[in-house]
This record gives structure tokens, sequence and C-alpha cells, in this order.
């Protein structure tokens, strides 16, 4: 059921079950499901990982009623004792890094530094909700109809159970890091990971049950994608999406027909500009890593370099200097700075993406084609030039080691050419200009990125990250993050006065009352 079909080769990776690491067989069991046995297997050399028993769509609902069963109590639980747990599972991630690293590793095949990254990010989160939790969800005072005469109070309370639908690029921190504040808020979770990537989420659910989370509160679900998705979405009282702009829609449609409420973190095509003032060898470097990271499989990863006449062929030159000294493999082990892609379809559309560019005059600046010596879906981190607007690569998400380098004659072709994407999900500008953030918010993004790729505005994580136009609905991180997964109830209290006349006054008289009252109220908010 899985799509990689690579006959299994002796692996020269260390076992994940060696140094600690829970075996995978270990993790397969925690996985919550009777069905036919998925069988997963490592992208980089295509070695058989293990298999995880798939759930039904029954089984589902069934885990669906016992994560509403469980969420009772874990609702009654204090906030602070939530977060004490979430804590330690932020201190658990970097006590294990090794052991996670190993299993995305595994996983995924992509560079030791990309996985790092997920652990990295997935502790930061956790502590980062922990701390914040207990404040945001605390009941808050809220001026009244009327000052005194009415107290209100409002109130935020758990939805119930929310599904975490997650993709395979970032297995471990995408199921672990939208968890997290769902449960802080009070829900349960049921997460449904990518069926090629499911043992990252099964270490995720793992590290939370060993931080204290009690069984149940949270479970994980593999499944078929046409089957286990739409089950979830089925059942769930809100749901947590991040994959395709396609598939978004899919679950949107549905979750509006339910009148539940989602979140979803969708595609990009993110555009990264060098002005004509940029630190030109500071922006070469800064584009390699963004545009490379994660084999080019990252959401807010740059794809559409626009780039000054000014400095075009200096950035050009430092740029192809980056991508040429970049060091592609696989394996565990530090070295790399990219690693394999997922899988053979994802393969194949790179491939095709790059092959139609090119036969529409496209011309190839570095890479541009597999690397089988490598291991199966190995591509170059390849740099394509003249690629013109009736590509696909030109508009569309190719995720993979893909960037293309259109030059631009001014800042405002630069704007309106990235702004010129029905997608909208991050943005990075290089510039020394003092103004860059003001130039930087007229790009149509959810996160803007001033001479940086990817990682400062996601890594702020106080800061609401999502996209605009067809990358998504809603927003991780920041309060947003965390109340969406909460229904908000807003109870008052009237005291004394009513909303009526009061026995015996005639209603002209006490419209007359009304309209000074609201005269007077009006002076002040
Ligand atoms: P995908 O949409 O094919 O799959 C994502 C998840 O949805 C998987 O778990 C899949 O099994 C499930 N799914 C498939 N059909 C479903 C349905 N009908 N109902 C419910 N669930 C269903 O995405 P993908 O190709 O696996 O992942 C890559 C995409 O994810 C890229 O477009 C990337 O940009 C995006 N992404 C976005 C973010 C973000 O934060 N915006 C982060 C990571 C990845």
């Amino acid at each position: 059921m899985t799509s990689r079909t690579t006959t299994p080769a002796p692996s020269a990776h260390p076992s994940p079950s060696a140094g600690g690491a829970p075996a995978f067989a270990g993790l397969a069991a925690l996985a919550t499901g009777t069905g036919p046995a998925l069988q997963v297997t490592a992208p980089a050399d295509g070695r058989p990982l293990g298999a995880v028993r798939q759930a039904s769509g029954a089984e589902i609902d069934v885990a669906v009623a016992r994560a509403r069963a469980a969420q009772k109590a874990w609702a009654r639980t204090p906030a602070k004792a939530r977060a004490a747990v979430v804590r330690r599972f932020a201190s658990l991630v970097l006590d294990r890094r090794d052991e996670i690293l190993d299993v995305i590793e595994a996983e995924t095949g992509k560079a030791r530094l990309a996985a790092l990254e997920e652990a990295m990010d997935a502790s930061r989160t956790a502590a980062y909700y922990a701390h914040t939790a207990p404040g945001l969800l605390r009941p808050r005072r809220r001026g009244g109809a009327f000052p005194v005469l009415t107290q209100t109070t409002e109130r935020r309370h758990p939805k119930g159970v929310v599904g975490v639908i997650t993709p395979w690029n970032y297995p471990f921190t995408l199921p672990a890091s939208d968890s997290v504040p769902a449960l802080l808020a009070g829900n349960a979770v049921v997460i449904k990971p990518d069926e090629k990537t499911p043992f990252s989420a099964l270490l995720a659910l793992s590290l939370l049950r060993e931080a204290g989370l009690p069984e149940g509160v949270a479970q994980v679900v593999v499944g078929a994608r046409d089957e286990a998705g739409p089950a979830l979405v089925e059942a769930a009282d809100y749901i947590m999406f991040t994959g395709s702009s396609a598939t978004g829609r899919k679950v949107a449609a549905r979750c509006g027909e339910r009148l539940i409420g989602f979140s979803a973190e969708l595609g990009g095509k993110n555009p990264l500009i060098v002005l004509a003032d940029a630190d030109v060898p500071a922006a070469a470097a800064g584009a390699a890593r963004a545009c490379f990271a994660n084999a080019g499989q990252l959401c807010i990863g740059p794809e559409r370099i626009y780039v000054h006449e000014a400095v075009r062929a200096r950035f050009t030159e430092a740029f192809l200097g980056e991508v040429g000294r970049m060091r592609v493999a696989g394996g565990a082990g530090w070295d790399a700075e990219m690693g394999s892609l997922i899988s053979d379809a994802q393969l194949a559309k790179v491939r095709a993406h790059v092959e139609d560019a090119v036969a529409q005059g496209a011309r190839i600046l570095a890479g541009g084609g597999p690397r089988p010596e490598l291991g199966p879906y190995f591509f170059a981190p390849t740099v394509l030039a003249d690629v013109p607007e009736t590509a696909a690569l030109c508009r569309e998400e190719t995720f993979g080691p893909v960037v293309a380098i259109y030059p631009v004659a001014s800042e405002e072709e630069a704007i309106a050419r990235a702004n010129n994407s029905e997608l909208g999900l991050n943005a990075s500008l290089w510039t020394r200009a003092a103004r860059g953030a003001e130039l930087g918010a007229r790009l149509e993004a959810g996160t803007v990125n001033v001479n940086e790729g990817y990682a400062a505005s996601w890594g702020s994580l106080s800061a609401p990250m999502g996209g605009w136009k067809a990358s998504g609905v809603g927003r991780r991180h920041g309060a947003e993050g965390l109340l969406k997964y909460t229904e908000a109830q807003t109870v008052s209290v009237q005291r004394l006065l009513r909303f009526a006349p009061l026995p015996g006054m005639a209603n002209e008289r006490y419209a007359d009352l009304l309209t000074g009252a609201v005269r007077v109220l009006n002076r002040f908010r």
C-alpha cells in the first residue's frame, strides 16, 4: 500500500533500534487498527522498515469514540497540569534527539540536518505552548452591554476530538506540533499521518505517552488515503489539515457540509527576491539553503527567484557556486546537506516539471536530472533559467530540489511578479534597505522573511503562520494556533436593570432614556 516499489536492499544505515531507539515493530504496535499491514520502506535505499496495521473507516470511528470518552477527564485536568505533560514532552524530544532523527531519516530519506529541524521545532513549539496555554485559556472579563450592570466573561472550551491529518514531508513535527496546542486546549486528538511515514508520528505519540498523556487522549490511525482521511473528517469535531491545496479543497468542502471548523495549511510557490542593494554572497548562501532544504520538499521553500538585473550575474554565479558545493548523500550522518526525495511519484513529478520546462525553452544551469547512483529517488539540486510562463514549473508547486531564476528590472516588477500567483504561503526578500520590512509587507504571503529564506518567520512561534489565497485557511502558531481549537463562549450576568421599560414606564420615555445612555456609551467604546 505504499507508492514505493523498489526492491529492498541491504542497508548501510544503523538500525533505528540501535542506541536505545525503539524498534519500528514496537512503534507499529501503537497504531490503532487491525486491518491489512502497510509495508513501509526507506526511500534512500528501498530497505523495508516495518509494517503497520491499517485502520478501516469503522475502526477510525471507534478510535474517535474512544478519544471522545478519554477527552472528558482530560478537559477537567487543570490547564497547568496539561502544560506539565507537554513541557515534559518538549524535554524528552531533546533527550531522545538521536533516536528521533534515526526514525525520521530512515522513513523520509532526508538529510540529518533537515531531520534536526523537525526535532527542534517540535520541542520549541511544545515548550512555547506549555508556557502560554494556561494564560490564553484563562476566562477573561469583557466589557458588558452596560457597565457594572452586565458582567461578561469570555470562556474557552475544547472542541472535543481534533482530527490531525499530516503529510509526509515533516512527519514528526507536524503531527506533534499541531496536536500539542489542541491537547493543551483540552481536546483529544486522532492523528492520521501520511501512509508513507507513519513511524515518525507513532514515535511522537509514544513520547507524548511517556510524558504522561493518558491513554486514549491521543491516537494514531494509519490507513489508505482515500479511506482513512475522509473517515476522520467525517467523525472528528475539528480538522487540522496539512497537505496539498487539491486535497485541502476536498477537506474544506466536507467540513463545510458538516459545519465543523477546520484549519488548512496548504501548498506554496514561494518567491525569493534579490534586490539591487542585497548582500549578494549572503543572499546566494541563504537562497541555496532555503531552496534545497529537505530536497525542496518544504511547503515554505522558495521555488521562484526574482533577481534585479543589476546583481543578476553576480548572484547567479555565487548561487551556482553554493549549489555546486552542496553535499547530496544518503545514509545516517551529519555530512549531507540534501537527501532523497520521498517516492517514485515525487521523483516523476519533479522530473516531469523539469523536462516540460526544458522542452519549452528553459536552460539548465545546474543539475537537471536524477542521481540513481545515490539511491532510487535522489534528484540533483537543479537551477533553471529562461523558464517560460507556460511551463508548469513557473506556476505550480514542484516540491522538489528545483528553482528557476527570473531577472527583473525594478523593485516594483519583482513585487508584482512575486504576487502574481494563486498561492501565497511564504516569501523571502533580500535587501540592505532599512525599509525591508515595509517592502516585505507588500508581498501577498502569510509569512515574509527579510534576509532569510523561511526559518525566521516559522521560528517566530508567538506570531501566526499560514497561507494567503489557495495556500491555506486558518493559522498555526501564536494565540490563533491554540484558540482555533476552542469554542468561545460568552457568559453574561445581568444585574438590576433589565433590557425593557421599568414597571409603569411609558415606552417612549424608555426609548429616550436608552438613546441617552447609548449616546454616553458611544463616547467611550
Ligand atoms: P496530500 O494532500 O496528498 O496528503 C496530505 C494528507 O492528506 C495525507 O495524510 C493524505 O493521506 C491525506 N488525504 C489524502 N486525501 C484525503 C482526503 N480526501 N481527505 C482527508 N485526507 C486526505 O499532500 P502531500 O502531497 O502528501 O504533501 C505535500 C503537500 O503538503 C505540499 O503541497 C506541501 O506544500 C503541503 N504542506 C504544507 C504545509 C504548510 O504548513 N502549509 C506543510 C507541509 C506540507
